[in-house]
């Protein structure tokens, strides 16, 4: 049994694949020998493709560029004509009978160890140069379709896949699951990194902070992970895995049994109507809302149109996404939010302007996209010109000052000058919002929602930089605590200053989506709750559940409370209190 943090509920039941740094981890397997030959050509072929990948880059070189970079890429290709690399695996395939993968790995491990052994500082750095070499081979050879493996393993091919990776980022995490995957673990992350929310999601069982699991685990063995609690069975018994069968099989009934709720209009037993709204990362999940009986989108997570891209989403792609997407919601509220890449969802299209050592307090979401304008401008019309097909806000992440709302504001009135003089529609009047994700934001809301027509509060970030933790760090997941006093206290603060200047409220962190504090917030007087669509029927089932009146007298007490036990034992208290027996 291993254990980690389970961050996407679920069970599955499948088998090990274990991944190096978003790449398959080399897996070794016999090949007969009447496919040796196949199997040199395919490692002669995939030389033959590094080969001419180099001898183009290196027409693309433009003129001027300084000379260390050509003779950069031709000691490269001096490297591939050497026999350690175009001849010693080939030899490996035909004594050994290993698959060619399995020969370069092991002629690299080699090779690098040499170097690294070299007294020469300058040497010692060359092994860089192997590994790049190396690595696109590799890349050629992964990329074959492979008849051996296939023929070999056929099985193997099909049965559920549980991924095991040392970490997954954003981008990794939709490629795999276009590849329908059963669960996922990694040795790092935590629940509320991107990561952890994008697999909520859609919905994959999974774990993180497994640490060491590429020690313990190998390439197909028999896996159990229970996203609920975050433990791993290796090798289970029938009668484990029987059980297992079951608890998926109950989930299941259990969701649809919550289902019946959908269509019931989410009020409290004293009569508060509250609106839940369903966070979208991907198109594809507004079935899913609709389906769990949401209607408004309270975050529209933009950053899917930017992953795995290597050029910058047109303002045309982006309006014909938004406007397929509001018209999807038939007169319901689409709440945009800007993008907001940089810190632990990187894209490749803005890769070098992230060299930030610490990029969680660097030049992440608004703080990039007022810096590279051809990141916000193009956005900003897109969203005005989809505000002329339904009822559309634009929100903004990762506010701190005044100084760039004015500068957003200022950015909004003009591209609706331009976009008025080019003879588009749009909503003159489109409501714009800010997240409040930092301790700065939370204790300037009222500034703030003087000028502005809506706030959202994020409380994945704020938690992060009010706590001081790296929400992607499984090592100090142990201090998050949304129950902290100085949590509360901002979250707090931003409700009262909203109301104070009569503009609304929501809450879009991952808190919206956990029924444990669903009392707790309405008694903080949170109306509007933003959440995972999947997340959406247990949170009413709690809302209707609740008395406000009952709840508002103890959630006064937590909010004077500076003690982390008292506040724990009234959260309780809120939390066991029966409606039916007031
Ligand atoms: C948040 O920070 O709470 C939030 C909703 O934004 P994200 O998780 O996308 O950073
Ligand atoms: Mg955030």
């Amino acid at each position: 049994m291993l254990h980690g943090i389970g961050v996407a509920r679920g069970i599955a039941i499948g088998k090990a694949y274990l991944m190096e740094h978003g790449q398959p981890e080399i897996a070794e397997y016999t090949v007969p020998e009447y496919l040796i030959d196949a199997e040199i050509d395919r490692y002669n072929s995939a030389l033959d493709g590094a080969r001419n990948q180099l001898i183009e880059l290196r027409t693309e070189v433009p003129s001027g560029v300084p000379g260390e970079v050509t003779d950069f890429i031709d000691a490269h290709l001096l490297m591939l004509e050497d026999s350690a690399i175009s001849r010693a695996p080939i030899k490996m395939v035909r004594r050994q009978h290993c698959n060619a993968e399995w020969a370069l790995k092991q002629q690299r491990d080699t090779l690098v160890q040499v170097f690294e052994e070299m007294e020469d500082p300058y040497l010692r750095t060359r092994k860089d140069d192997i590994d790049h070499v190396i690595n696109r081979i590799m890349q050629l050879l992964l990329q074959q379709e492979n008849d051996t493996q296939e023929l070999l393993e056929p099985e193997e091919a099909s049965a559920p896949r549980i991924i095991v990776a040392h970490n997954l980022n954003t981008a990794d995490i939709l490629l795999l699951h276009q590849q329908s995957i059963a669960g996922i673990i990694t040795e790092h992350g935590a629940p509320n990194s991107h990561s952890a929310i994008l697999a909520r999601s859609l919905h994959i069982p999974t774990v993180m902070g497994a640490g060491n699991s590429h020690r313990y685990l190998q390439d197909g063995e028999p896996l159990i992970l229970n996203g609920n609690n975050g433990i791993i069975l290796i090798n289970s018994d029938l009668s484990t895995i029987a059980h297992y069968t079951l608890l998926q099989q109950q989930q299941r009934e259990r969701k649809v049994s919550l289902s019946r709720l959908r269509s019931q209009a989410a009020v409290t037993r004293d009569n508060v109507s509250v609106s839940l709204q369903g966070n979208v990362e991907l198109p594809d999940e507004i079935d899913a809302m609709l389906q769990a009986g949401g209607r408004d989108i309270g975050l529209y997570r933009t950053e899917f149109l930017f992953l795995n891209q290597e050029t910058l989403p047109s303002e045309e792609e982006q309006y014909e996404n938004y406007r397929s997407v509001v018209e999807q919601i038939d007169g319901a509220t689409l709440t945009i939010r800007t993008l907001d890449i940089g810190s632990d969802k990187p894209i490749p299209a803005t890769a070098e302007m992230e060299s930030a050592d610490n990029p969680a307090l660097g030049l992440r979401a608004v703080r990039l996209t007022l810096k590279y304008l051809d990141l916000l401008i193009p956005q900003i019309r897109a969203i005005l010109r989809a505000s002329a097909h339904g009822k559309i806000r634009m929100m903004i992440p990762m506010i701190t000052s005044m100084h760039e709302i004015v500068q957003i504001q200022n950015h909004l009135e003009e591209e609706k000058r331009l976009l008025k003089r080019e003879g588009f529609s749009f909503d003159p009047a489109l409501k714009l919002g800010a997240m409040i994700e930092t301790p700065a934001a939370a204790l300037s809301a009222d500034g703030f929602a003087q000028r502005l027509d809506f706030l959202s509060i994020g409380t994945n970030d704020l938690s992060q930089y009010t706590l001081a933790i790296d929400r992607t760090d499984d090592q100090v997941n142990y201090l998050f605590d949304p129950l902290h006093p100085a949590v509360l206290r901002l979250i707090h603060n931003v409700i009262q200053a909203s109301k104070k200047n009569g503009i609304p409220v929501s809450l879009c962190g991952e808190l919206a989506g956990d029924d444990r504090y669903t009392r707790l917030l309405l008694g903080m007087g949170l109306r509007e709750f933003s959440m995972s669509p999947s997340l959406l029927p247990e949170v009413k089932q709690e809302v209707l559940n609740t008395r406000v009146d009952m709840t508002e007298p103890l959630v006064e007490q937590i909010l004077q409370s500076p003690f982390h036990d008292e506040i724990y034992r009234l959260f309780e208290q809120i939390n066991r209190f029966s409606p039916d027996h007031s």
